[in-house]
């Protein structure tokens, strides 16, 4: 069948090849699979070849494949993350101990630049997770407690008025509120409300002098009523208030004790009258 024709010549050839192509097709296939599993480094090159010659059709392509399966390319991310976690880790250390500076620089270009956003974001997560961060902070002070403690007395130390001032305006803003609290921490703890009381009884028993029921009648008569420290009138829920307090070794006689107001009483607590001024309004009433 020797055909003249070379186009007849070349279609037979083709048809023939066809032929014995689907006849075979498993047998090439593994013979195929065989010769590259042989040739690993001729595979790679045919491969690396095929992507030199391609590569910005074949960039596009995986691109536009990676747009079009966004959820394949997500899990694809984590089951290669899961199973390098180790080396990405200690991948991720490094770079962050050589760019340490570009990082900081970074993230306070973005914080300056999306500040209102941040705090809106950082309120909505505190809304939500209040019990659960109240949890951990508890978590964290038990875990470290002796670091707090002295953490919390070294802030006392340096900011000292401070913080009595603010705790004494918190106190007088939530009276109620304190009150209540005070009640209820008693009643849970009912070892050491006692040993509070009796430490108050101690300074109490410890204190030079004493004075009676008389001399607080006569006490109040004299300030005519009036709060002793912002003279307002108290009718009867007033304290009995000692202007040297008995913590600071004042006297429980007649000579040191005034009538004054829950709310000044409470203020002033253990204060010497000249730490008490600028939170009451002891000037008035010394003229
Ligand atoms: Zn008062």
């Amino acid at each position: 069948m020797p055909y003249k024709d070379p186009e007849k010549r070349r279609a037979y050839a083709r048809a023939y090849a066809a032929e014995y192509h689907a006849k075979h097709r498993d047998e090439i296939r593994a013979r195929k699979a065989r010769y590259r599993s042989e040739h690993p480094d001729r595979e790679r090159a045919k491969k690396a070849r095929h992507y030199a010659k391609h590569r910005e059709e074949l960039k596009a392509k995986a691109a536009k494949y990676r747009a079009e399966h966004p959820e394949k390319r997500r899990a694809c991310q984590a089951k290669y993350r899961a199973e390098h976690r180790e080396e990405l880790r200690s991948y991720e250390a490094k770079y962050r101990a050589e760019h340490r500076e570009e990082i900081a620089a970074r993230a306070a270009r973005y914080c300056a630049e999306h500040r209102e956003e941040i705090r809106a974001r950082r309120a909505k997560y505190y809304a939500e997770h209040r019990e659960e961060l109240a949890a951990r902070r508890a978590m964290y002070r038990e875990r470290h407690r002796e670091q707090e403690c002295a953490r919390r007395a070294k802030y006392y130390a340096e900011h000292r008025e401070e913080v009595i001032a603010r705790s004494a305006q918190w106190r007088e803003e939530h009276r109620e509120e304190k009150w209540t609290y005070d009640k209820k921490w008693r009643a849970e703890h009912p070892e050491e409300a006692r040993a509070q009381r009796w430490r108050r009884r101690a300074r109490l028993a410890s204190a030079p002098g004493s004075h009676t029921a008389a001399d607080v009648r006569a006490q109040y008569k004299r300030q005519r009523g009036r709060c002793y420290w912002c003279g307002a009138k108290v009718g009867d829920q007033y304290h009995v208030d000692h202007v040297i307090p008995l913590a600071r070794g004042g006297s429980d006689g007649p000579g040191n004790i005034v009538i004054a107001c829950p709310a000044c009483n409470l203020r002033k607590s253990a204060k010497h009258p000249h730490e008490f001024v600028p939170e009451g309004r002891l000037q008035l009433r010394m003229c």
